[in-house]
């Protein structure tokens, strides 16, 4: 989708660092990192958030297959996984993405 930084990210037109991906997911460092691991987990089709994922079973299952196979690649034992939906939970990025964070004692519930 055009003027979508995540599908640019897909494109290669904004360098990204790269953490794994496969055909249809892609994980990447988030460039503001909330903890000592935060990498995003989108997938490679313009989705706009977890309801229109939802919506489409195979992103869906390459999206969680993309977040298993990081947690696994980086050898997590314990991390969280975040969609914020919707201006006010904080989503800034109309391209779905899971959070995936870990290296620091995550408090429960979030602020
Ligand atoms: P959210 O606020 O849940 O929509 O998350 C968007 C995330 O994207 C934030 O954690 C940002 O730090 C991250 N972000 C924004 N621009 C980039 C970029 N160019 N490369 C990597 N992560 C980014
Ligand atoms: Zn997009």
């Amino acid at each position: 989708m055009e003027n979508c930084l995540f599908c640019k990210i897909v494109d290669g037109q904004i360098p990204a660092t790269v953490v794994l991906q496969d055909a249809d997911w892609l994980a990447f460092e988030d460039i503001g990192p909330k903890a000592p691991v935060h990498v995003l987990v989108i997938p490679k089709r313009h989705l706009a958030d977890i309801g229109e994922l939802g919506a489409d079973p195979e992103a869906a299952a390459a999206v969680v297959a993309g977040i298993g196979a990081v947690a696994k690649q980086l050898g997590l034992s314990s991390y969280r996984t975040v969609f914020n939906t919707g201006a006010e939970a904080g989503q800034s990025v109309f391209h779905v993405h899971a959070h995936v964070l870990s290296g620091r004692s995550l408090g429960w519930p979030p602020g």
